[in-house]
């Protein structure tokens, strides 16, 4: 049977919005009581290293579905990758907590309310599952939340604060607590920084993105380059006196995506105490798999389009059928990755680069196309187990699983 795919990440690349609207009553997401997918990992499975170890995710999608389905990310659901008791099970015990604004928003000119919005979301669902759940605004914070045996929420943006790149903006959602931020649009170039998917429109980075990188490092943010164009990272990392993350994504050395870090720009980074995040996609990890999609389209130019919905909640309303943000599409055997073709990535960049500046940045929620032996945030220990079978040493994985985020965190938030 020929494969039927769902690439998200063209989709969400691709404006004007076309599709039909499903009914309601199929989107809605149901909490479950049970846990029925013990088929991947027994909880006996889980590695004593995995276990002890401080665990933290460079980039989890969240808050997406809560806000356009309702959801609360304290409840167990069915569909999805992401929520709080499967983040749990899988011991994770802190995570880039990345509160996305999509290509959705940009026409009408909608990304700032909907990053205020869903930023402020964040705040109410922390809140609310305060028992599991704790807003972290450093490293210390992050320490004493999971000693305490609570998930550690460092607040991260993908999406623009603003397209115009308003300074003032910036500051208020540090105020609200945003610690990490992507400096460009996703996947569409701003006012200041060209990404790897768009047009280049500033040879990089312009005056105004240095001030930007200038006030985050002065208020103590941690700069993230994901996304950025090849000649941005350079000149991101150059302006920026601290070290710089790039929270989600491959190596290009590996598969020749634009949205995977040329080893140039990895190693600049590296060099300035910055940390990679490795990306849980067969898209960016599995040459057969890219090979395979001889149809991929994302250096397509993702600019802004004029627009045809005329208010945020129309825009909601088309975006509410494609959450949640997973890939729901068949791949054949031969092209499906293992867990350990991500080890095999992880070990490149650590060649490359060294042990200190390699960390995961899985993207769940937000549409990886996962390998076979990991259906969700649970399975979060095939990584440690992969990590083992390739030989590391158990300091060398508790950095890439946590240590290395917490480390480059201190650096720039000075605690
Ligand atoms: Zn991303």
């Amino acid at each position: 049977m020929r494969i039927k795919r769902r690439d998200l990440i063209k989709r969400l690349t691709m404006l004007p919005l076309a599709g039909s609207v499903f009914p309601l009553e199929s989107l809605l997401s149901a909490p479950v009581a049970v846990d029925n997918h013990s088929l991947f990992l027994q909880d006996d499975q889980m590695p004593e290293l995995h276990r002890k170890a401080l665990v933290m995710d460079g980039h989890t999608h969240v808050m997406t579905r809560e806000l356009l389905m309702g959801t609360d990310i304290g409840q167990r659901y069915k569909d999805g990758t992401v929520d709080l008791p499967r983040a749990k099970e899988g011991g994770v015990d802190a995570m880039f907590f990345t509160v996305y604004t999509p290509e959705h928003y940009y026409p009408g000119r909608f990304e700032t309310k909907n990053t205020f919005r869903v930023v402020n979301l964040a705040l109410d669902q922390i809140e609310k599952n305060n028992a599991v759940i704790e807003l972290a605004l450093t490293a210390s914070d992050i320490e004493r939340i999971s000693k305490k045996g609570k998930i550690a929420a460092f607040l991260d943006l993908e999406g623009p604060f603003d397209l115009d790149g308003d300074i003032n903006l910036l500051r208020a959602l540090y105020r609200l607590g945003l610690r990490s931020m992507q400096l460009t649009a996703h996947n569409t170039t701003n006012a200041f920084i060209d990404t790897c998917n768009d047009v280049s429109r500033w040879g990089g980075i312009n005056g105004l993105g240095k001030e930007i990188i200038a006030e985050m490092n002065r208020l103590g943010m941690v700069i993230n380059v994901a996304h950025a164009s090849n000649d941005a990272i350079l000149q991101s990392v150059e302006a920026s006196k601290a070290p710089v993350i790039y929270s989600h994504g491959g190596f290009y050395g590996i598969v020749p995506h634009p949205r995977c870090i040329t080893d140039e720009a990895a190693k600049a980074l590296a060099e300035k105490g910055g940390v990679i995040g490795i990306h849980f996609g067969s898209l960016f990890n599995n040459p057969k798999y890219f090979e395979w999609q001889t149809d991929t389209k994302e250096t397509t130019p993702a600019s802004v389009h004029s627009a045809e919905l005329n208010t945020i909640g129309e825009v909601d309303e088309e975006l509410r059928t494609e959450v949640p943000l997973n890939f729901t599409g068949e791949i054949p055997d031969e092209y499906w990755m293992h867990v350990d073709q991500l080890a095999k990535v992880i070990d490149y960049g650590v060649n490359l680069v060294g042990e200190d500046h390699i960390a995961i940045g899985s993207d769940l929620d937000g549409g990886p196309e996962l390998p076979r032996e990991i259906k969700d945030i649970s399975d979060f220990p095939q990584i440690t187990m992969a990590m083992q079978r390739v030989g590391y040493s158990e300091k060398r994985i508790k950095k890439i699983l946590g240590l290395n985020w917490l480390r480059v965190i201190r650096e720039v938030t000075g605690r």
